[in-house]
């Protein structure tokens, strides 16, 4: 597989085509930023967690039968994906209050929810990724009626599946967002990542935080943080 020219590059990956127009390989960088990328910095190593943590985490997913972009790791900080026309909505799903939700609802954190809640932000930029209604979603026919059907099918079964694979290494899967995308014929995939930039881990047994909110809060060791995950998920540090 020949990798060709830079077609995006994100605040957190580059994209680049390939010698197949349907194949596109993403490369993981170590840049964070947050608050809509008014906080910039870098976390060493991130780049190779968050891309093998995810390629784990898509390959466990479709073994379990969710579609996803994933088709084969070629490195420690690039993985070969399908190429897909990324539907402009971040799905969040949350078990465990945290964030904005605990923010714009003036609760605390760590109230675990009797069953996981959906929303989802129009993923935009130059608006900040304002929160979105499905009905508001399907009138600017960002997706379809049975696409969005379908994605809140997929991320709750997903949450299961995550959740579930997380209490066994003894984290909570506070929340996290997803990404999905059409593939020919208007077929839906997971897409994009799923990482301890796009989850909110905290240690089961601690509540000590192990993703990004270490670095969004300035509450240092956030290279710590990644790796615990990693060595976790795969027994090694990177
Ligand atoms: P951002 O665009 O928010 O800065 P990234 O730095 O993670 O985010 O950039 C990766 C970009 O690639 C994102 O815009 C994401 O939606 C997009 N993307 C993820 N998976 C695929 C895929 N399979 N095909 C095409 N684009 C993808
Ligand atoms: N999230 C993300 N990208 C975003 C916004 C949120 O990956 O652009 C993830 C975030 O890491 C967390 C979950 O989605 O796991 C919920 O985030 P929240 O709405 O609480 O927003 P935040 O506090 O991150 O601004």
């Amino acid at each position: 597989m020949e990798k060709r020219e830079m077609l995006y590059e994100g605040k957190a990956k580059k994209v680049f085509a390939t010698d197949d127009p349907q194949l596109v390989i993403v490369e993981y960088k170590d840049d964070a930023t947050a608050f809509n990328g008014q906080k910039k910095g870098t976390i060493a190593g991130k780049g190779v967690v968050n891309n093998r943590v995810t390629n784990f985490l898509m390959q466990m997913l479709a073994a379990a039968g969710i579609p996803t972009h994933f088709v084969q790791e070629l490195s420690d900080r690039e993985a070969l994906v399908t190429k897909v026309e990324i539907i402009p909505l971040e799905v969040i799903i949350r078990n465990i209050s945290a964030g904005s939700f605990a923010k714009r609802y003036g609760v605390e954190e760590g109230i675990v929810f009797d069953e996981p809640t959906i929303e989802f932000s129009y993923k935009n930029d130059d608006l900040g990724d304002p929160l979105i209604t499905e009905e508001h979603a399907l009138a600017l026919k960002l997706v379809g009626p049975n696409e969005i059907k379908r994605i809140r099918t997929m991320a709750f079964q997903i949450n299961t599946i995550l959740k579930d694979f997380f209490a066994g290494i003894n984290v909570e899967l506070v929340d996290f967002k997803l990404e999905f995308g059409r593939v020919l014929n208007d077929y839906i995939v997971l897409a994009d990542e799923i990482s301890p930039d796009t989850c909110r881990l905290w240690d089961a047994t601690t509540h000590e935080k192990l993703d990004k909110d270490r670095f969004r809060r300035d509450m240092g060791g956030e290279v710590e943080a990644y790796n615990e995950i990693m060595y976790r998920i795969f027994g090694e540090k990177c």
